[in-house]
């Protein structure tokens, strides 16, 4: 028997945990602890524990499938790139678009841009951080000059005072929340606002239940309380930042005292009093949150809202501080970096800066040049612009990504994906996606490819290969060159591994500069920004400065507003969605994975006992969910936890999916949907 243990990082969160796969005879076959991690010293959630029981399923796809007279059919890779190169040449750039992936690694991120800017000449690219972390992007850009978490994660167990806002980061993050029971058995105080009573909430000295959407009523409520108070750090803020006066016009205002305040959250002043001076005088302080303050149509406001406290109290720029913005996916951060958005390229390099846009033409020598120096459309406006302007889309090439579960309002998703003249879907498994495809093509998972994946607290570590892929499933960097190649652009794609594909990066990538795969291959790897190879990387931003051009933090004066749509006579609830710890988003592959299925086989509704009496609605009930964009029949949860008035459907879940129901209005800004807070009826479904 040939046993061996392969070192990789966990394909879920953006936690970024370590483990060994085992291999038997060739086969991955369990996992184990990998000890010398510092994220997450050898522990791991059930996630990572059970992360090898999808890897050798039956359902993978094993073979380039065409649809023909409305079924799929096996082909050849040849057959397969042949139809796709034919049919991608017959359409000009910007009637394509593609959209890459956070489960893949940075390098193929960086080929898939490649490939839709440089070979399609296209504009529209676009990733599912457009779901997620869209609004942290740009309003921290726009707050300190750089969108990312700004500590680290072993930092927070340094902190003394923990504010948790709009993350269940004991069920989204497990070990980073790890880190928070760490820094609360130092003496830490932790402060936890949210709709549900969530693992978090619990370990919280201070829980605070509020209304979904009203973030920035309560941030800006803590603020003039800490303000009355003279808890402001004031030389911070004279020596840092600049706008402070707007800030105070804004904060100060009747609007956000304590009273009014307690009405527009439904938090008791007395409890927005206690966080204030809690969290206003116990140093250093970090907030986390995740998407409880990205996925609203004021995401941006909210994320600048969360930078304006961090900056009026000094908790930025050192240790146990810090905006801790806490991305989803494993690698949604690097699909940021590699730019696989539609404004940048790698590092945050803007399309429309006239010497960026030729440093990538000139780098990648594409003859016939790239995409024109214009920003293209975020995958929520492709979605809309598919079903509002016919004709103008008309093809599209979709990587690892599941947007008819993922995404808002799916019957939208469905009309907009099925207008599409041709659609290529490149992934693991069939999804609710690839069965709208005209070509499937079989990918390569997690623990079929070497690579690098950057987690939430911006540390670029190995993906390392332990089997190979299933039949004739390739990794997405050889498909993508290979497709490249077949267009005539060879040259233009020459790789034979991912670390010439990581060298490209490094050499046209500031913030990636230092990185090669001899520094990242240890336990510990490296945190961007690493701008040589003598560089240590950086653990913490924005020390001595921020990221500006003048090194100076921007105050926001943010006004509170409320959500696209409230409740109102006929949808008399709040519906927010989110995750659940035994599952991963679309489900693609927790629900492959026996153990994790067999603990939560299919979703739910949790509603208030106070609200399920009024409705006459018993615990484990099937009811109706109806939004002003369908209805699903869902199994009822009754329970205390979810505070009244507000309902929680978890998403992972196609036979009741949440995000028939959620709205599909977007951040003017950032374009991310609302996805935690719509409004929504329920009902007994009576017999006929
Ligand atoms: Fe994987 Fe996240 Fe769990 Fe760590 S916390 S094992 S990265 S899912």
């Amino acid at each position: 028997m040939d046993l061996k243990y392969v070192q990789t990082t966990c394909p879920y969160c953006g936690t970024g945990c370590s483990f060994n796969l085992v291999v038997k005879d060739g086969k991955v076959v369990g996992t184990q602890p990998y000890k010398r991690s510092p994220v997450n010293e050898g522990k791991v959630c059930p996630k990572g524990t059970y992360a090898h029981e999808f890897v050798n399923s039956p359902d993978r796809l094993t073979k380039p499938l065409i649809k023909k007279d409305g079924k799929f059919v096996e082909a050849t890779w040849d057959e397969a790139y042949d139809l796709i190169a034919q049919k991608f040449k017959s359409y000009k750039p910007d009637e394509f678009a593609a959209l890459s992936s956070a489960r893949v690694s940075n390098e193929e991120n960086y080929l898939m841009m490649k490939f839709a800017r440089g070979v399609m000449k296209s504009r529209h690219i676009d990733h599912c951080a457009r779901l997620c972390h869209a609004s942290t992007v740009a309003g921290l850009a726009a707050s300190f000059g750089s969108g990312a978490m700004t500590n680290s994660i072993l930092d927070i167990a340094e902190s003394k005072c923990i504010f948790v806002l709009g993350s269940n980061t004991l069920e989204q993050h497990p070990l980073i929340g790890r880190k928070i029971v760490q820094a609360k058995q130092d003496g830490a105080k932790v402060i936890c606002a949210d709709p549900r009573y969530t693992p978090t909430a619990r370990l919280a000295d201070l829980y605070m239940p509020f209304v979904s959407g009203t973030d920035v009523a309560l941030l800006n409520g803590l603020m003039q309380e800490i303000i009355k108070n003279g808890w402001e750090d004031k030389e911070f803020i004279e020596k840092r930042t600049k706008d402070y006066e707007k800030l105070k016009e804004v904060v100060m205002k009747e609007d956000y005292s304590l009273e009014n305040v307690s009405k527009v959250t439904g938090i008791p002043a007395d409890q927005i009093k206690q966080a204030a001076e809690i969290f206003g005088t116990t140093k250093p302080g970090a907030i986390l949150y995740s998407m409880g303050i990205t996925q609203h149509t004021v995401g941006v406001d909210n994320v600048r809202s969360v930078a304006n406290i961090q900056m009026l109290t000094g908790n930025l720029g050192k240790p146990g501080a810090g905006v801790n913005a806490l991305r989803g996916q494993n690698n949604v951060q690097g699909a940021c970096d590699m730019g696989a958005l539609p404004v940048v390229f790698t590092g945050y390099q803007k399309v429309i800066d006239p010497a960026a846009h030729k440093k990538f033409a000139d780098a990648w020598g594409f003859p016939d040049g790239i995409c024109e120096p214009k920003n293209g459309y975020e995958v929520t406006v492709m979605m809309d612009v598919l079903t509002d302007n016919p004709g103008e889309l008309k093809c599209m090439y979709i990587m690892g990504e599941n947007p008819m579960i993922s995404d808002p309002d799916i019957n939208h998703v469905r009309h907009a994906l099925e207008s599409l003249e041709f659609l290529v879907v490149q992934d693991i498994f069939m999804t609710e996606t690839s069965e709208l495809a005209d070509v499937v093509l079989p990918a390569a998972c997690y623990a079929e490819r070497d690579g690098t994946q950057t987690s939430t607290e911006r540390r670029v570590q190995m993906w390392r290969k332990a089997q190979d892929p299933p039949g004739e499933a390739k990794e997405d960097w050889q498909i993508i060159s290979e497709l490249a190649a077949k267009m005539g652009y060879a040259d233009q794609f020459p790789y034979q591994n991912m670390e010439e594909i990581f060298n490209e990066v490094a050499e046209l990538t500031p913030s990636y500069h230092g990185m090669n795969y001899e520094r990242l291959n240890k336990p510990e790897a490296l945190h961007w920004p690493c701008p040589t190879v003598e560089h240590p990387g950086t653990p913490i931003l924005h020390k001595e400065k921020f990221s500006h051009p003048d090194g100076i933090g921007i105050f926001a004066p943010i006004e509170w507003k409320p959500p696209a749509e409230v409740p109102d006579a006929e949808y008399p609830f709040v519906l927010t969605t989110g995750r659940i710890l035994w599952h991963w988003h679309t489900g693609t592959m927790t629900r492959r994975s026996a153990t994790l299925d067999s603990e939560v086989p299919t979703g739910w509704i949790e509603i208030n006992p106070d609200d399920a009496k009024a409705l006459g609605i018993q615990n484990k009930e099937m009811v109706r969910a109806t939004t002003r964009r369908g209805t699903v029949n869902v199994p009822a949860k009754v329970t205390p936890d979810i505070m009244k008035g507000v309902m929680f459907m978890p998403f992972h879940f196609a036979e009741c999916a949440a995000n028939i129901l959620t709205n599909n209005a977007l951040d003017p800004i950032a374009k991310i949907p609302e996805f935690k807070a719509c409004a929504v009826k329920v009902e007994k479904i009576t017999e006929a």
